[in-house]
């Protein structure tokens, strides 16, 4: 057989003949692993896309702490051009029965130092457990006499909710170190060291800060601090040692802009 395939007419006929087949069978292969590299092309693409997606959503995540605050929209970024200087938060929000009892000028409690654009809202607490809106609010007056101490505050909010404005709104009070020229202040009265607030003072801070930030048009998820975000000081005490009940604070806050 293999003589005869060599040399006869058949053999050379069937010789060719096979060769082509051969050659058919090599393209057949040929187209095969064409595929299959396509196909692996695809699926390598595809595992880079995912890792991709994967890899930026977790880089987004670690660049945005989350906060536990409820989203709202717009996002809100102020018109600064729209915003008229506030004086008064009495006559701005009477809905709040705001008792104003501002202090007499003097170089250390109320400077008369204008206040420019409110940028933040600053909470503290008064650190002077059991005591009241007016008693915090004489110390600050004193203060004038004593002539060695700076410290006020635009608000004090008593242990029962009520509100005083102790700074009008367009001048500095001395509460918030280097973020007096930009914010007001709100001070809190507690009843013990915890200080811990009631919950009427709790809710007159909510309604008085969500007032605030409409007004000025802030973002309390980004513009509500405590004085503890500023410097390190341990104030407003209980929600600098319960991060969580602070976040709370700020939802309270942007669902009461909400309403
Ligand atoms: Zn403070």
């Amino acid at each position: 057989m293999g003589e005869r395939r060599g040399t006869g007419f058949y053999g050379e006929f069937k010789s060719a003949r096979e060769i082509a087949e051969q050659m058919k069978r090599k393209k057949r292969r040929q187209q095969k692993k064409r595929a299959q590299i396509i196909v692996i092309g695809i699926l390598m693409g595809m595992l880079v896309a995912f890792s991709i997606i994967i890899g930026s959503v977790s880089i987004y995540r670690h660049e945005n702490p989350t906060i536990d605050i409820e989203p709202y929209l717009p996002e809100r970024v102020a018109d600064w051009a729209m915003i008229m200087p506030l004086i008064s938060a009495a006559e701005e929000f009477p809905e709040l029965d705001i008792e104003e009892n501002y202090l007499t000028e003097n170089p250390y409690s109320r400077p008369g130092t204008k206040l420019g654009k409110v940028k933040k809202i600053v909470i503290h607490y008064t650190a002077n457990p059991g005591t009241g809106a007016h008693a915090n609010r004489n110390y600050f007056e004193m203060l004038a006499d004593v002539g060695d101490t700076y410290a006020s505050s635009h608000f004090i909010i008593d242990l029962n909710g009520d509100i005083v404005q102790c700074v009008p709104l367009n001048e500095i009070a001395y509460a918030s170190n280097e973020a007096n020229a930009y914010s007001i202040s709100i001070e809190c009265c507690h009843e013990d060291e915890e200080g811990e607030f009631s919950d009427s003072t709790y809710n007159s801070c909510v309604e008085l800060t969500a007032r605030l930030c409409e007004y000025y048009q802030l973002d309390p998820k980004k513009d509500v601090l405590r004085h503890y975000d500023i410097t390190g000081k341990e104030c407003p005490r209980y929600y600098v040692k319960h991060p969580d009940e602070w976040n709370l604070f700020l939802s309270y806050v942007a669902k009461e802009m909400g309403e």
